[in-house]
């Protein structure tokens, strides 16, 4: 399996790219892994602003 480029927070339904420092804040039980930015949306998820640029 590849290794996830974009963890969503289930908290607060965002998703930032794997990296972004904010995810240091995100317990592993809130975390959901995607392949891509757009997966991710269409679970209802909104791209960080920090480090989802592309
Ligand atoms: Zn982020």
């Amino acid at each position: 399996m590849a290794k996830a480029k974009f963890v969503g927070n289930k908290e607060t339904k965002m998703c930032h790219v794997s990296g972004c420092g904010a995810l240091k804040n995100i317990k592993k039980s809130n975390r959901e892994n995607f392949s891509s930015c757009k997966i991710a949306q269409k679970k209802g998820y909104k791209c960080c602003k920090l480090c989802g640029k592309k």
